[in-house]
């Protein structure tokens, strides 16, 4: 089969998460001559649904028959794919940037942090929108000194619904900002978006990147794609991926998790109901001083909740969940993990948690407990979920690390290959400990004009598919 020859890129992104689109938008809008490569599709079909999510168009072609990788040792990895990466299908929770790890490798994300809540449409959650579970919850974990407070998120209220149960499967409404909306916005400043595309590795000549070798994933026929500069934004695994298979020493070796894990408890019958049937993840306390986040949990139906537990704890699981549902105060948490993990060289991850590690979700745990109890639930109805030591008891959602800079690349996000950069979750620093979107979008606004100082003057003309 004939290799397909596209040429006459300024820039070629490999990958469409949230980082990969707002870059493509942004360098398209400064007269760049772009190509977006996504190894999923570019869709909406389906969005909104538990179906949509797994089985959509908008997901199919992924790596995996659905979004849920196993780490080696049985552990969940949750992966978006498909146009908008993992911000198609997060809860649209916004964590403030941690500024201090970027200053010290050289990078201050400060100037650019205003745009980048403007470009995913951050806003504080309104008043209406916290219902009676939740204003107790944080009236309760104030007064025990737990400074929880209203939660940010990526989310525009005016077409937001209070109870809405179905961020994660994406947004119907248009309330959510995805990186999806960026991409549109690329392709409409001429920006080439290639789906259904893998990127494998870099082509590399005379020691710089001059495009990328790349497969259809539906019929197995390989490109030669070429540009003045290629950006990695994979994501942790995926760019991890294209950089071991590119021959960069010590892509992968690291792998940070963020493990989510939670405690959930009975609220008293006859008192007040569950806060799944308010608005999910609306208060969250970020303890940086300990390296742990709480929120409330995010609203999934009474069915899919159960059927979430099938994959842990089988059909038993899913009916004492039914049962817990309407009376269940559910706290998630985050922790800052030391980053114990690898990617393989084909692309399978293996993901540890370290005793460190371990201590923190423990903090976690004990602090739930006190919640829980202060707001009234049976000290017999409280569980906790997620440990380390039990095959598949942890899930990581945000993977990332594998290519950090000041290891991988360099303060310019530049790998030791020129003009080849990455530039999404897998270059930073240390794990978030907090949802990630708007450090990585804030990190793509500061990188953006930095690679179109360095590849000044004009663009490359216009790209021409040859071959
Ligand atoms: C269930 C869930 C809930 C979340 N909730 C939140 C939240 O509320 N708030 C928050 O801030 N964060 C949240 N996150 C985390 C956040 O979505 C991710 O950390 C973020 O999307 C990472 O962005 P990225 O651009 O680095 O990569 P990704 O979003 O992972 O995007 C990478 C893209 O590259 C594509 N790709 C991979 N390999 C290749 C290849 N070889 N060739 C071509 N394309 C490739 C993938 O298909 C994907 O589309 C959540 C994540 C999950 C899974």
């Amino acid at each position: 089969m004939a290799v397909k020859r596209l040429e006459g890129f300024d820039v070629i992104i490999a990958g469409a998460g949230p980082c990969g689109c707002v870059l493509a938008k942004d360098l398209a809008k400064a007269g760049k001559k772009v190509i977006l490569i996504e190894k999923g599709g570019n869709s909406l079909k389906g969005i909104g649904t538990m179906m949509g999510m797994l089985n959509g168009e908008h997901m199919i072609r992924a790596r995996f028959p659905n979004i849920w990788q196993q780490t080696l040792e049985g552990h969940g990895v949750v992966l978006g794919t498909g146009v908008g990466g993992g911000s198609y299908l997060y809860a649209g929770i916004t964590g403030m940037p941690q500024l201090e790890p970027f200053d010290e490798v050289g990078i201050d994300l400060r100037p650019h942090l205003e745009e980048a809540k403007k470009e995913t449409w951050v806003s504080k959650t309104p008043d209406e929108f916290l219902g009676p579970t939740t204003r107790r919850l944080l009236e309760v974990a104030n007064s025990i000194g737990l400074p929880f407070q209203v939660a940010y998120r990526h989310i525009n209220f005016d077409k937001c619904e209070y109870g809405c149960q179905t961020a994660s499967f994406g947004c119907k409404r248009g309330a959510k900002w995805m990186g999806y909306y960026a991409a549109q916005e690329a392709a409409e400043h001429g920006a080439r978006l290639q789906t259904y595309t893998d990127v494998r590795s870099v082509i590399i000549e005379n020691g710089a990147a001059a495009g990328v070798i790349a497969r259809d994933v539906r019929d197995g026929h390989y490109y030669e794609i070429r540009g003045q500069a290629v950006v990695s934004t994979a994501g942790g695994i995926g760019s991890a991926g294209i950089l071991t298979r590119s021959g960069i020493r010590g892509a992968g070796l690291r792998l940070f998790g963020d493990p989510s894990f939670g405690s959930t408890g009975l609220l008293p019958a006859g008192d007040l109901k569950s806060h799944f049937y308010e608005h999910g993840t609306s208060i969250a306390f970020m303890d940086d001083k300990n390296g742990c986040m709480y929120s409330t949990n995010i609203t999934w139906s009474r069915f899919f909740w159960s059927a979430y537990q099938v994959m842990g704890s089988g059909l038993g699981g899913f009916w004492k969940v039914y049962k817990a549902y309407p009376r269940m105060v559910s706290i998630m948490n985050k922790i800052h993990d030391e980053g114990v993990g690898r990617v393989t060289y084909t692309g399978r991850v293996s993901k540890t948690l370290t005793l460190a590690d371990e201590d923190k979700m423990n903090h976690c745990r004990f602090v739930n407990e006190k919640i829980l109890l202060a707001m009234g639930c049976d000290r017999r109805t409280i569980k906790h979920a997620g440990f380390s030591h039990v095959k598949g008891g942890m899930s990581f959602g945000h993977p990332g690390g594998t290519c950090p800079m000041g290891v991988v690349v360099n303060r310019n996000l530049e790998t030791p290959i020129k003009n080849c950069f990455v530039c999404d979750i897998s270059s930073l620093p240390g794990a978030p400990s907090r949802p990630p979107v708007l450090t990585l979008v804030t990190l793509t606004k500061w990188f953006a004009p930095r690679l179109l100082e360095r590849l000044g003057g004009q663009g490359a003309g216009p790209a021409s598919p040859a071959g």
